[in-house]
Protein backbone atom coordinates (compact mmCIF):
# COMPACT_ATOMS: atom_id res chain seq x y z
CA UNK A 1 0.00 0.00 0.00
CA UNK A 2 1.35 3.47 -0.89
CA UNK A 3 0.80 6.94 1.47
CA UNK A 4 -0.23 9.97 -0.26
CA UNK A 5 -0.32 12.65 1.98
CA UNK A 6 -3.03 15.42 1.59
CA UNK A 7 -4.02 18.49 2.57
CA UNK A 8 -7.62 18.39 1.86
CA UNK A 9 -10.53 17.62 4.64
CA UNK A 10 -12.62 16.20 5.11
CA UNK A 11 -13.24 14.15 1.40
CA UNK A 12 -10.18 13.18 -0.84
CA UNK A 13 -10.98 12.73 -4.23
CA UNK A 14 -8.48 10.44 -6.26
CA UNK A 15 -8.75 8.69 -9.92
CA UNK A 16 -8.50 5.64 -10.36
CA UNK A 17 -6.54 3.69 -13.61
CA UNK A 18 -10.03 3.39 -15.12
CA UNK A 19 -10.87 7.06 -14.90
CA UNK A 20 -13.64 6.95 -12.00
CA UNK A 21 -12.98 9.72 -9.68
CA UNK A 22 -13.71 7.89 -6.11
CA UNK A 23 -13.85 9.63 -2.69
CA UNK A 24 -12.77 8.42 0.37
CA UNK A 25 -13.59 10.11 3.95
CA UNK A 26 -10.88 10.68 6.71
CA UNK A 27 -10.99 9.56 9.76
CA UNK A 28 -8.85 10.14 12.71
CA UNK A 29 -6.85 6.84 13.99
CA UNK A 30 -4.18 7.23 16.82
CA UNK A 31 -4.36 10.71 16.31
CA UNK A 32 -4.14 11.39 12.57
CA UNK A 33 -6.96 11.81 10.08
CA UNK A 34 -6.50 8.82 7.54
CA UNK A 35 -8.21 7.39 4.84
CA UNK A 36 -7.63 4.19 2.88
CA UNK A 37 -9.12 3.25 -0.94
CA UNK A 38 -8.74 -1.05 -1.02
CA UNK A 39 -9.02 -0.29 -4.73
CA UNK A 40 -6.16 1.41 -5.66
CA UNK A 41 -3.88 0.00 -2.40
CA UNK A 42 -3.49 3.72 -1.30
CA UNK A 43 -3.51 5.37 1.96
CA UNK A 44 -4.13 8.94 2.37
CA UNK A 45 -2.59 10.80 5.24
CA UNK A 46 -3.57 14.27 6.30
CA UNK A 47 -0.96 16.77 6.67
CA UNK A 48 -2.00 20.37 7.46
CA UNK A 49 -0.20 23.07 4.88
CA UNK A 50 2.59 24.62 6.39
CA UNK A 51 3.23 28.15 6.22
CA UNK A 52 6.36 28.32 4.51
CA UNK A 53 9.13 29.14 7.57
CA UNK A 54 10.89 31.30 5.05
CA UNK A 55 10.07 34.87 4.58
CA UNK A 56 8.74 35.05 0.36
CA UNK A 57 9.00 38.59 -0.53
CA UNK A 58 7.24 39.61 -4.61
CA UNK A 59 9.66 39.71 -7.24
CA UNK A 60 10.40 42.93 -8.17
CA UNK A 61 11.10 41.40 -11.94
CA UNK A 62 7.41 40.54 -11.98
CA UNK A 63 5.77 43.11 -10.56
CA UNK A 64 2.23 42.43 -12.77
CA UNK A 65 1.79 38.31 -12.04
CA UNK A 66 -1.20 37.82 -10.97
CA UNK A 67 -1.60 34.79 -8.74
CA UNK A 68 1.39 35.11 -6.79
CA UNK A 69 1.15 32.51 -3.71
CA UNK A 70 2.23 34.56 -0.90
CA UNK A 71 -0.08 37.31 -1.32
CA UNK A 72 -3.67 36.78 0.08
CA UNK A 73 -5.19 40.08 -0.99
CA UNK A 74 -6.25 39.34 -4.56
CA UNK A 75 -7.93 35.75 -4.20
ZN1 LIG B 1 -8.65 4.63 -4.83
Amino acid sequence: MRTVYVSEYPAIQHLHDNNDVVTVRLKRQNGELRATCADCDTEFVYRKPKKSSVRHFKSPLLPSVKGNFDSDDDH
